[in-house]
């Protein structure tokens, strides 16, 4: 593929999962050789009770080496919760501050109405924003739960916040209202997150990444709702996943489509746009294209995820150089 003159140039970011144990592993200077420009790394709620200093010392080295730093809290609640396997100690030690979902059952997600829960995760954020130098955080998939017709929350504070709103009972349907109301609640909690970190440096970003399911109205928040996130005080700059391998997508046209929709939401409100794939070395990832399919769009700045898939595969040291010239291309 050409790269077409006049395009912009991309920076592109590295996400870090796994915790503390690749923190130890992973070489700041190398990945910044390598042309990468920006880390997002996963800071666990389970670790961070640890090995907080571990995520200090590895964010201070990442940003010594020329790397802007993101951070990625994961577990907390799991209010954001890309993954379900993620643990959160706070779900299983306050089930009483979890989400109630339509069938009366508790779920293993605090719910973000919950004030108990909520000054909680506010302080661990500002301790967080205390201890890691950084340029921002990144709010990953925050969701209401949602599953095949059930969903959440219908917990006392949610009950009472939606009469209050509403001068009804909230029904036992999804309807529009309680729609509304969920995606409210989530754009309250994203402000009471942003004001938190902001609280302790002002100048840090709050990122935010919408659920990628198509069926956002399942999550709450999916990314559909692009525009009222990018109209959002709580978001400086969105960040926007193309799952175009697990959609059975074609590679191009799934991230052209994705950039131009994500543009025309914040294009308005003068935010930047992050654009998130998912790579490997392997050539049916089609990284190296992504990269060159990005630039030609008009992407400022991409996140390969992840770490595990790429820079720790056992292809990485092969395809490095040809990444690296890549990265070098489009930049
Ligand atoms: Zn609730």
């Amino acid at each position: 593929m050409t790269l077409r003159r006049g395009a912009g140039a991309v920076k592109v970011g590295l996400s870090i999962g796994g915790g503390v144990a690749t923190m130890e592993q992973l070489e700041p200077r190398e990945l910044r050789n390598d042309g990468f420009t920006s880390v997002f790394i996963a800071c666990y709620e389970d670790e961070m009770r640890w090995h907080a200093q571990t995520a200090a010392d590895f964010s201070r080295a990442c940003q010594g080496a020329g790397l802007e730093v993101y951070v990625v809290p994961l577990g907390y609640g799991r209010v954001t919760d890309p993954d379900a396997s993620t643990e959160s100690l706070y779900v299983s030690e306050h089930p009483h501050h979890c989400q109630v979902d339509s069938r009366g059952r508790k779920v293993p997600k605090a719910c973000p109405n919950n004030p108990a829960f909520l000054e909680w995760f506010s302080s661990n954020m500002r301790t967080l924003a205390w201890l890691l130098e950084c340029r921002g955080f990144l709010w990953d998939e925050p969701t209401m739960y949602g599953a095949r017709g059930v969903w959440a929350c219908r917990c006392e504070w949610c009950q009472r916040l939606f009469y209050g709103e509403q001068q009804r009972q909230m029904p036992l349907e999804l309807d529009s209202d309680v729609a509304r109301f969920r995606r409210n609640s989530l754009l309250m909690f994203l402000l009471a997150a942003a004001a938190a970190v902001q609280a302790v440096d002002r100048r840090l970003a709050s990122v935010v990444m919408p659920t990628s399911l198509q069926s956002g109205r399942d999550a709450g928040l999916g990314s559909d709702t692009l525009k009222p996130l990018a109209q959002s005080a709580a978001v400086d700059m969105l960040s926007v996943y193309v799952p175009w391998q697990s959609a059975g997508r074609d590679m191009e046209v799934a991230l052209r489509s994705t950039v131009e929709e994500a543009n025309a939401a914040v294009r308005a409100e003068r935010k930047p746009l992050l654009i998130w794939i998912g790579g490997s070395p392997h050539p049916r990832d089609k990284l190296l294209e992504a990269l060159k399919v990005a630039r030609n769009a008009g992407v400022e700045q991409m996140v390969i995820a992840g770490h595990q898939t790429l820079t720790a595969s056992s292809a990485y040291e092969r395809f490095r150089p040809e990444l690296a010239r890549t990265i070098a291309q489009v930049r």
